[in-house]
């Protein structure tokens, strides 16, 4: 895996021995020797990584690091801070200022590399989120801008693996003051079992365990689907560094050296808190994007896109199981009349109506969609053709014989649809033929005066025959509960004898 590394240093020796380390692995490298020229790098030339040095003369690391952190469209970029200080209150303002790392020089190499990739394969799911993030927006969805710096750090779930009571008893003082749940086990099966059970924002995982080697749990972690993407701390040894860097290697997030220092613990368990939480925000933003492009804002129901989608699998299954399809199509009439005489805005409220009705006339697992304008298409996914005429008419008539409140004179409007069906049996069927099938209904009920139902094969329906007795059909409950077919021929058969 390649990545941008920008390594930001006032002594250019120093950046000269960092540049030549990461090409030897085949980092991309570029370079900084001030904060101002390291902040113009960051923003032109979009690394995927900053190594920082802290001590630099003007802007110091501190400033850059908190700079790019409070930049929403860099905060997500990693930075690894290099510093000559040894002091634990610099490296925890460090992190405070949102630093991913803090690393002494002397460097350690093997240390430097494996944090290097680690933090890269981090930035790698970051980017890909926020891509998808950003093509969902131009769908023409407008997400709330993300920032990773504002993410909550506190109430997380934490599951710590630890046999030592004394560094067991810090961690979970620590912790409990961001009001963390800490809950921890002394092996790595107790964890697993807690896991199945139960949720966790993060883990910390000892290498130093007596019984068992830590850091097989964390690669049975990664392993397992639903820990997959928990962030994991491990807890280590000063001379574990070798042990580290495999575990970073296999996918640990980050990791703590003992003696523990209070306040660098809870920086770090900070750093994973908010990186999990912005990445789950992402997420779920996408998938709500990703929603609101396939539901029309107007009605929300379904749009075209998705009907295509879903459709062609309705239809695919439909081919399977031998089922028959209904499709109905509805055109409200003289729709233009109702803009031209009563504004636009009126004109939208009857669409919601509309679409309301439909919603609620059908069962869940019918799918109802906007084709565009005023025109709508019901897909009856299991259907006998006399209960598809029976579903057209009421629909039909949930319309038409109920005024549509609307902000009028009056307070009603009464409107009507034309509807067209048709049935597709066996599948393997082109989507644009199924509903130019049913359009063409469609079209006839318009030539037939509007304010009825024309099927293919049957013609218009007589809205006297497909009048349903009240109690059968409407109650919606009672309805998903029995088996179609049945219901659908005793229903069949009454209506027939009744007119016979
Ligand atoms: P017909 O009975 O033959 O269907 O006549 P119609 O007037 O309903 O049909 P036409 O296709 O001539 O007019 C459809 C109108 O629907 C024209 C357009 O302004 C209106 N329309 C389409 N989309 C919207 C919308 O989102 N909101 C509103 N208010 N009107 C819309
Ligand atoms: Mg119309
Ligand atoms: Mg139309």
């Amino acid at each position: 895996m390649s990545a941008r590394v920008l390594v930001v240093d006032d002594i250019l020796p120093n950046v000269k021995l960092l540049e030549a380390k990461l090409s030897c692995e085949y980092y991309d490298v570029i370079t900084a020797t001030s904060g101002q020229e390291a902040l113009e790098k960051v923003e032109t030339e979009n690394p995927d990584i900053v190594l920082l040095d802290v001590m630099m003369p003007g802007m110091d690391g501190f400033e850059v690091c908190s700079r790019i952190k409070s930049n929403p469209e860099k905060a997500h970029i990693p930075v690894v801070m290099v510093t000559a200080l040894t002091d634990v209150e610099d490296k925890v303002r460090g992190l405070e200022v949102g630093a991913d790392d803090f690393l002494s020089k002397p460097i350690d190499d093997i240390a430097l590399m494996a944090r290097v990739r680690s933090l890269a394969r981090l930035k790698m799911a970051l980017d890909e989120w926020r891509l998808r993030e950003n093509s969902a927006n131009q769908f023409g969805v407008v997400t709330e801008k993300t920032n990773l710096m504002q993410e909550p750090v506190e109430g997380a779930r934490i599951l710590l693996v630890e046999d030592k009571d004394f560094d067991k008893n810090k961690i979970v003082q620590s912790l409990s003051q961001d009001l963390n749940i800490v809950m921890s086990v002394d092996n790595g099966m107790r964890a697993m079992e807690l896991i199945s059970s139960q949720d966790f924002d993060i883990m910390m995982v000892s290498l130093n365990l007596r019984e068992e080697d830590g850091l097989r749990l964390c690669s049975h972690l990664r392993s397992n689907e639903k820990t997959r993407s928990l962030p994991i701390v491990m807890i280590a040894e000063q001379d574990d560094m070798p042990r580290v860097a495999h575990g970073l290697e296999i996918g640990a997030h980050d990791y703590i050296l003992r003696p523990l220092e209070k306040n660098e613990l809870i920086a770090r368990v900070r750093t994973q808190i908010r990186r999990k939480r912005f990445q789950q925000r992402l997420r779920s933003s996408y998938e709500i994007s990703l929603s609101m492009a396939l539901t029309d804002s107007l009605t929300g129901l379904y749009n075209r896109r998705y009907l295509e989608v879903h459709l062609e699998k309705l239809i695919a299954n439909n081919a399977h199981s031998n089922k028959a399809l209904g499709v109905i199509m509805m055109d409200i009439d003289h729709f233009k009349s109702v803009n031209d005489t009563h504004g636009h805005k009126v004109g939208d409220e009857v669409l919601q109506v509309f679409a309301e009705r439909l919603k609620n006339n059908l069962r869940s697992f019918d799918l109802v969609v906007r084709l565009g304008g005023e025109e709508f298409v019901a897909i009856l996914p299991d259907v006998m053709p006399e209960r598809a005429y029976f579903v057209a008419e009421r629909l039909r008539r949930a319309i038409a014989d109920e005024p549509v409140p609307c902000s009028v004179e009056g307070g009603f409007l009464n409107v009507t649809t034309s509807v067209g069906g048709a049935i597709i049996n066996n599948g393997g069927h082109p989507i644009a033929a199924v509903l130019e099938r049913a359009d063409k209904c469609l079209y006839e009920a318009k030539h037939a005066g509007r304010n009825c139902s024309v099927f293919e094969n049957k013609g218009k329906l007589d809205p006297e025959q497909y009048q349903e007795q009240e109690r059968s059909f409407f109650d919606k409950e009672v309805e998903d509960a029995l088996p179609p077919d049945d219901e659908d021929t005793n229903a069949t058969q009454t209506q027939n004898g009744a007119s016979s």
